[in-house]
């Protein structure tokens, strides 16, 4: 599933080939059934902007209208020289040149096309991201006391207050502040609050630089390319704990989700 830096990646990548003026677009049946939310506006408009909060991406038109786009866990955007000709190719917004497609196999995405004031509302459902200057020190602090009887790894994955995390970052977050994930956050010393800081940090930077990480062939960037980022991981998918080099990761199963810690290394 595209987390925080894989839909970042592809934020940058889309970034990069705008304006783009939509002179045609075509949507699938499926599209329509399972994730389209609104109607489409698209035709003769123009996307000028590619903004993303948390792991929803946020394309600004030219008449100030909004397209929202969330992957779910398998949808990426494609960029291409030719007509894509797939089965999965939801939505093809057709520009000159090159082709701006939705592609989502198991069509768990989402997609609205909203207003200014609508879309606002829609994106400050999400917490501040976890990226974003917004996601500050105290914020993260008085959100951990908000949820001291959640286990920690759990209270990363609320889009409400951690927004852009997802399985592999909350696991990766608790490794690298050496607590585990079960921990309750209400457990949680001061003297750890700045080693989670540090580690959200550490794990969303770490990832975004090596253009996203890829687990079941869940993400491809907009090229198809899947991402490098599965190299930083300490304990997520891992036989034995990268921090100390020598214990055997353990898993569990916390809120229907899979979770990895070092029995030796988070306390
Ligand atoms: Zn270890």
């Amino acid at each position: 599933m595209p987390e925080l830096p894989e839909v970042e990646t592809i934020r940058t990548q889309l970034e990069s080939i705008l304006p783009f003026a939509i002179e045609k677009f075509t949507a699938s049946q499926g599209l329509k059934k399972n994730i389209l939310h609104t109607k489409l506006n698209l035709t003769g408009r123009t996307l000028t902007a590619a903004h993303r909060k948390g792991k929803m991406l946020d394309f600004i038109l030219d008449d100030k209208s909004h397209l929202l786009s969330h992957l779910g866990m398998t949808g990426t955007w494609l960029i291409t020289k030719t007509k894509p000709e797939g089965k999965h190719a939801h939505l093809i917004l057709e520009g000159s040149g090159f082709f701006l497609t939705y592609d989502d196999p198991r069509r768990f995405g989402h997609l609205y096309q909203l207003d200014e004031l609508s879309a606002q509302k829609k994106l400050n459902e999400l917490g501040p991201d976890l990226a974003s200057a917004d996601f500050t020190f105290d914020f993260m602090v008085a959100a951990l006391k908000k949820l001291k009887t959640r286990a920690l790894k759990v209270a990363l994955l609320d889009q409400k207050y951690f927004a852009g995390s997802g399985n592999y970052i909350a696991n990766e977050i608790c490794a690298h502040a050496r607590i585990r994930p079960t921990r309750l956050c209400g457990k949680v010393k001061a003297a750890e609050y700045p080693l989670i800081f540090e580690a959200i940090q550490l794990v969303i930077k770490g990832a975004i630089s090596s253009g996203g990480t890829t687990f079941q062939g869940g993400y491809r960037d907009t090229s198809g390319e899947k991402g490098l980022g599965v190299n930083n991981l300490v304990v997520f998918y891992q036989k034995t704990c990268r921090l100390c080099g020598v214990t055997p990761v353990k898993k569990i199963i916390q809120a229907q989700r899979g979770s990895y810690y070092c029995p030796q290394c988070q306390k």
